[in-house]
């Protein structure tokens, strides 16, 4: 593997906002203003911060009424895992498999994903960075869309008619949902991709 030269050894700082390359010394990027960092030193707590309030936002999105099901004009109101075993009973797979991975599948990749690169960013590692900052992609990316069990559920039961019906109750559930969402979102972005390169071990000594 390439010897990698990072901006910061040469005594070079990149502005996260517009990519232009400044001197390290200085405070603000020329071009757009932004402030400039080699790294962001808090960044780790940023991230630890706001990935404890998301999961702390979590517990009760999954104990409280999330879900409401119709059928035969009998109306159930029931958390998200028992919403999902709720559709499967009632045939609506498609539904429940969608509610389930929007639901708890991603969320919870994502808690595991972010803690995960929290960690290994604050010891020195030999797993490939280019797998690192995928990761790290791929969470940031998924993040945009993490609101979709709440407009897919709205959608299909529009479009479709299932004999059931699913809406989201707008309750308690709901509202710790959509702020665990963000606080994931926000946790995800506090993270300083550059650190991935500053603790990798041994690779880049032997080319
Ligand atoms: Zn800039």
């Amino acid at each position: 593997m390439q010897r990698v030269i990072t901006a910061r050894e040469t005594g070079r700082v990149v502005c996260r906002s517009c990519s232009l390359v400044a001197p390290a010394k200085q405070m603000r990027c020329a071009r757009c203003n932004e402030w400039l960092q080699s790294r962001d030193a808090l960044s780790q707590q940023k991230v630890w911060a706001w990935l404890i309030v998301g999961l702390i936002a979590y517990i009760p999105a999954n104990l409280y009424a999330m879900l409401r099901t119709t059928q035969s004009f009998r109306t159930t109101e029931s958390t998200i895992v028992g919403g999902v075993v709720d559709l499967v009973h009632h045939g609506a797979y498609a539904v429940a498999i969608i509610v389930f991975v929007a639901s708890i599948v991603i969320p919870v990749g994502k808690f595991i994903v972010i803690a995960y690169l929290a960690i290994l960013t604050t010891r020195r590692h030999r797993t490939d960075p280019h797998r690192l900052l995928l990761l790290h992609e791929v969470v940031e990316f998924i993040g945009r869309w993490s609101m979709i069990d709440v407009f897919v559920v709205a959608i299909l039961t529009a479009l479709v008619q299932f004999d059931v019906l699913a809406t989201i109750n707008p309750g308690i559930a709901a509202v710790c949902f959509a702020l665990s969402v963000v606080f994931t979102m926000l946790a995800a972005q506090s993270f300083d991709s550059r650190q991935i390169w500053d603790r990798l071990e041994g690779k880049s000594n032997h080319e």
